[in-house]
């Protein structure tokens, strides 16, 4: 494969030094729930909005996204707060509906990464359109099929490209919900340099309290952005309520990091 020509994921108005921070909640659950993080949020200055809309559960059963109707909440975020905002897409109808919505940036979570015919279907959705798509690692510690998946996009016509390191699943949940194996996103900066990578403290840690110290450690390893979940109640969660901390919690995690100067 020839060297992938990226171009800057940075949207207009993003402040480009480390970290970019993308906050809100694992899911949207109501327009009240979305717009108060939302609001709270942009008051601490956040400039990009996560929401998942649809959302892959491990067993059935669970909340499983509240669908296309929080589509329009979002842009309402975007018209009340001018916040960018980025949801989840695991298949060709997920792109459809949220490009239709004004998503502003597409991620492709960790169960969907492992699968090289979900990716080539989003990258075929995706041809033609010039909009920034985050990769989460896969589950399991394949870094050739990350690296993959961003081959599939790249060859699609994707070139604002970002990766999303969290964590990687384990038999073992004793301290993290998904092992950091920080070795792999290292390994992944060296095969593409020009790669930005967020690291997605909430996934690996499963628990609010391993945020701030995983938050630090990626900006030691000189990561560029962190994806964390916030919730305006985060007890009250329909989805991962034990890693979510509201907004201003999430302000006191930032302000509390160090961060020293790039040492790639
Ligand atoms: C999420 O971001 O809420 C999510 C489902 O994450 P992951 O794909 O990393 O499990
Ligand atoms: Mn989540």
């Amino acid at each position: 494969m020839e060297e992938m020509k990226l171009e800057s994921i940075l949207l207009p108005g993003v402040d480009p030094q480390r970290p970019i921070v993308i906050a809100g909640p694992c899911s949207a659950e109501s327009e009240e729930q979305v717009m108060e993080t939302a609001k709270n949020l942009a008051a601490k200055g956040i400039k990009i909005f996560r929401a998942g809309i649809w959302k892959p559960r491990t067993k059935p059963g669970g909340f499983e996204g509240i669908g296309v109707i929080g589509l329009p909440w979002l842009k309402k975020v975007k018209e009340e707060t001018g916040m960018y905002v980025a949801t989840e897409v695991a298949n060709k109808d997920h792109v459809f509906e949220a490009l239709k919505a004004g998503v502003d940036i597409l991620w492709i979570g960790a169960r969907t990464t492992v699968n090289p015919f979900a990716v080539q279907e989003i990258a075929d959705a995706l041809r033609g359109v010039d909009i920034p798509v985050l990769v989460k690692n896969p589950v399991n510690p394949d870094l050739e099929l990350w690296i993959g998946a961003f081959q599939r996009l790249y060859g699609a016509g994707i070139k604002r490209l970002g990766a999303i390191h969290r964590g990687f699943s384990s038999y073992d949940k004793k301290i993290y919900r998904n092992l950091p194996l920080w070795h792999i996103p290292i390994e992944l900066r060296r095969r593409m340099p020009n790669l930005p990578i967020f690291c997605d403290p909430s996934h690996i840690g499963g628990k609010r309290e391993l945020i701030a110290p995983l938050c630090q450690q990626a900006m030691d390893l000189s990561l560029d952005g962190l994806m964390i979940e916030s919730h305006c109640n985060p007890d009250a969660a329909w989805s991962d309520a034990a890693q979510q901390i509201t907004p201003d919690v999430l302000d006191y995690v930032l302000n509390l990091l160090v961060i020293r100067e790039s040492n790639q």
